[in-house]
Formats: C-alpha cells, structure tokens, sequence
C-alpha cells in the first residue's frame, strides 16, 4: 500500500432551490439537516481511516462541492475539516476548495470560511448578465457575482475561481464574449467554461421537448468553444484543461488529481471515490465506488458498508484507457514516460496505431514525448477518446 497524499471530496447535496438545468445529486431544502450530515461525513471519515487503502496518508487536497457547500455554517466546514484532519493529517499548504453560490456568501461568512483553512474559492457564477441568470433559475444577479469576488479578498481568499456557463438558449456569441471579459477582468485566478448540456428529468428538458427552448445551434456553441480560449488568453489565463483556464501557477490543484489518475475519497451523499492498486510499482488495479445519492439514507447509513451503493474493479485495458483519456483532457496531455513509469508499457506499443491515425487526420499532435489533443480535437474530444477503447 501507497503511503502518498490522497485528495478529498465531501459532497454538499442542498441548494436553496433546483435550477432547471441541473441533474446533479442535489436537493432543494429549505433547512439543511447540518448537524445529522456533518455527523455522518465524520463517520465515513472515521471508517475511511480503518480502510487499509487510506489509513495512514495525508490529504493532499480538500474540496467541498455541491450543491451549495456555501449554505453549510463556517462551524461546520471547520468541523468536518478538524475530523479530516485528525485521521489524515492535512498537508501544510494543501489547497482546500468551496464551491460558493454568489448571493449566499456574506464578508462574515467568507471570513468565517478561510478561518476554517478555506483558501481557494469557487463562485457558481454562469453568468453576467441578470436576464439569462433570470432563465437559469439562478437566484443571484450579476452584481452580487462581483461583490462575492471582491468580498472573498477582503476576507483574505485571493485565489478564486469562477464558472460561466455557455451554449444557453438565446445566447450571441457577444453575450459570451462580454461574459468572459467580465470574469477575466476581476481578481480571479481561475475560470471554468462549460457547456449547457439539456438533461433528461430537468425541467430545461421538458421545456425543449414542448418546443420553448431556443438553443444556439451547434455552430454557433462550436464558435464560443473556440473563441473562449482566444478571450481567456487576451486576459492572461492558460487553457490547461479542456474547460478549465488559470493564471499561472494557479491550476486547481485538486481537479488535476482526477486527470492524472491519483487517488481520491469522496464522503457525503453521492460521492465517488477511486483508489489505484500497484504491483513491484505498476498500476495493475483501480477500484471505484459510490455512495448513496440520498441525503437521508446517506445520514442513516453512514459509518456503516450498506452506504456503499455500487462499486467496481478496473483493471487491464480499461485501467490504461481511464488515465490515457483523463491524461488527453489536460492541455499538456500525456507523456510515453508517465504512461510507462505508471504501467511498465510502452504507451506507443498500446496506442501507437490509434495516435498515427488521429495524428493523420488533425485530432492529436505530438510534442517531444508528449500526445495531446490539438483544437480541432478539443472540438470532439469524446469521439476522439473513443478512438483508444481497445
Ligand atoms: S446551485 Fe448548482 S448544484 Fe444547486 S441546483 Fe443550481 S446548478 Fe445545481
């Protein structure tokens, strides 16, 4: 068993209302049951840590996602951090994470926070302009986005991410543009762009089947994809993830755990967690598992092995596919050596037919030792990652 650093995600499962776009595991309430969760975070904390998988590493990285981990009191995060760090001592410097919701965070509030050992932040803003926040359900406006930025430097957070959200019914290419020049130009560090994707159950879903959603046509999503990086860089942040641009030095260090394949433990309703098995070295084994999606099963069952709602094995080809495809999201993609030091296999001997042939039609460059996706594979990139399913 490894005995390096592990990162970890507890999920915030409440929000004030449901956006009607959103299918993530998350619940309108309007009490947050804060203390019967944060006990059963500190169970599957405290069971986590007699996990031979986990017991005895440090935490690398913290993030608290939701939902809304901003609804949560600055006792209660400090709470769940004190019992993470008592059975896995946190890193000195390590990046602890807050997802926040604009027009819930107040200076108290954000001060209380970073007293916890909150030390980066990351606004669910989407939006700048208060008409599509309106048609996103979002129950914040634009002006408080901004205030929420300034308001966590004032608490002492200066490295703050902000997500905008494109592709969203009615949207210009210059409704896009403003919004990301509006994001750029305020003291962040990071920005996430994503797509606005209709997912069956949502309540965007049923309105486009009935024909009352106006959706940019694919052309037009596909131009805001390319532009967003030109935008980005004018303002000085580095595309370094298919979605994701940093100032530099400021890569959320977390999510680069995912896509680079390293171990992570998610606690709270919902969460995923994947942990890697070597053998003399190399990666033989990844195992994955998930928890249970409701809050109120979730705070019966923790401490216990019936919170577990599914689990898997990887291993094999799908273990090399899992990092080649995570590696591929990242900007600087992957390198033989990374490929070869992680499996003892030479990453041309598995994919060097597949990457001839992507490299041959324009979706994949080659730099020195390194693979990556070029712009027009950016583009596609899951067609182009199914290309390496072997
Ligand atoms: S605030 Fe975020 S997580 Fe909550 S419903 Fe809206 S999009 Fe979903």
């Amino acid at each position: 068993m490894t005995n390096a650093p592990f990162s970890l995600y507890a999920h915030i499962p409440f929000c004030a209302h449901k956006c009607p776009y959103c299918d993530f595991n998350t619940y309108a309430t309007a009490r947050v049951p804060e203390a019967e969760y944060v006990e059963a975070l500190k169970k599957e904390l405290q069971r986590s840590a007699a996990d031979e998988r986990f017991r005895g590493r440090r935490l690398g990285t913290i993030f608290f996602g939701g939902g809304t981990p901003s609804l949560l009191s600055g006792a209660a995060i400090d709470s769940i951090i004190r019992a993470a760090d008592d059975l896995f001592p946190i890193m000195s410097g390590a990046e602890i994470t807050l997802e926040a919701n604009p027009g819930d965070v107040s200076r108290e509030k954000l001060a209380e926070f970073a007293s916890t050992g909150i030390n980066r932040i990351s606004f669910g803003v989407q939006s700048f302009d208060d008409a599509r926040l309106k048609l996103l359900g979002r129950d914040h406006t634009a002006e408080q986005a901004k205030e929420a930025v300034a308001l966590a430097h004032e608490a002492g957070i200066s490295n703050v991410s902000v997500d905008i959200i494109f592709g969203t019914p009615g949207q210009l290419l210059s409704d896009l543009e403003r919004d990301i020049d509006t994001a750029a130009s305020l003291p962040i560090t990071h920005l996430s762009t994503y797509s606005l994707t209709i997912e069956p159950g949502t309540p965007f879903f049923q309105r486009q089947e009935r024909g009352l959603l106006s959706m940019p046509a694919d052309g037009l999503v596909a131009d805001m994809l390319e532009r967003i990086p030109e935008l980005a860089s004018r303002h000085g942040f580095a595309r370094y993830e298919i979605s994701n641009y940093a100032r530099a030095g400021k890569e959320s260090e977390h999510n680069n755990v995912y896509w680079i394949g390293g171990d992570y433990l998610g606690v709270g309703a919902g969460a995923h967690s994947y942990v890697g098995s070597a053998r003399d070295g190399f990666f033989e084994t990844g195992d994955r598992w998930s928890t249970v999606a409701l809050p109120q099963t979730y705070i019966r069952d923790a401490g216990t092995s019936r919170v577990i709602s599914w689990s898997e094995r990887v291993e094999g080809k799908s273990l090399w596919f899992e990092f080649f495809y995570l590696g591929l999201r990242r900007i600087a993609g992957v390198t033989a050596s990374n490929f070869q030091k992680r499996f003892g296999l030479s990453m041309w001997d598995t994919y060097g037919d597949v990457i001839r042939e992507l490299k041959g039609e324009g979706f994949i460059r080659e730099e020195g030792e390194s693979v990556s996706l070029t712009p027009k594979g950016i583009a596609v990139a899951d067609s182009v990652f199914e290309r390496f399913v072997l």
